[in-house]
């Protein structure tokens, strides 16, 4: 499934229908290169869960938990771990409990499309905007906003 976000604009409405569709359990996986626009997404979702406030990027941090939303969220930037194993040792686990995952370069993590909470979303640049290569886990299926 492909998603056209021409501008920043379809960028927040898609996130904030992406909050919407939201359960526990799920992983937002958010795959393509620097610049592709992953922070972005998540900030566009963290806001539409009804968050208010700043939403930095967790690329020093690498976890960035929230606590005042309607389940707990972690936001995450594996880019920097050097072994998947580093991921475990930042209790990610305990962080996931009862909440959502939105990853950043998942890949170093591990990866999470085995799992079937887990959105696998790719972006890429096209023209001055982006698209979302999107592939659902089962547990997706029917829910993904288009
Ligand atoms: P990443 O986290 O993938 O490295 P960022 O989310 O930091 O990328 O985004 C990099 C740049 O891309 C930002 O300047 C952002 O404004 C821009 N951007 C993100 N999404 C879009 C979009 N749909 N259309 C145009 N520019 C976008
Ligand atoms: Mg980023």
């Amino acid at each position: 499934m492909e998603i056209m976000l021409p501008d920043l604009a379809a960028m927040e409405r898609w996130g904030m229908a992406l909050a919407a569709a939201l359960r526990p359990g799920d992983v937002v996986a958010l795959n393509g290169g620097l610049g592709a626009g992953k922070t972005t997404l998540a900030r566009a979702i963290i806001a539409g869960l009804g968050h208010e406030g700043e939403v930095p990027s967790p690329s020093f941090a690498i976890i960035e938990p929230y606590e005042d939303l309607r389940f707990p969220l972690v936001h995450a930037d594996f880019y920097r771990l050097a072994d998947p194993s580093e991921a475990e040792e930042l209790g990610l686990d305990e962080y996931r409990e009862g909440g959502v995952l939105i990853a950043e370069w998942p890949q170093m993590a591990g990866g999470f499309a085995h799992e079937p909470g887990c959105l696998s979303i790719t972006l890429e640049t096209a023209d001055d905007g982006r698209r979302a290569i999107v592939e659902p886990g089962a547990d997706w299926l029917g829910r993904v906003p288009c």
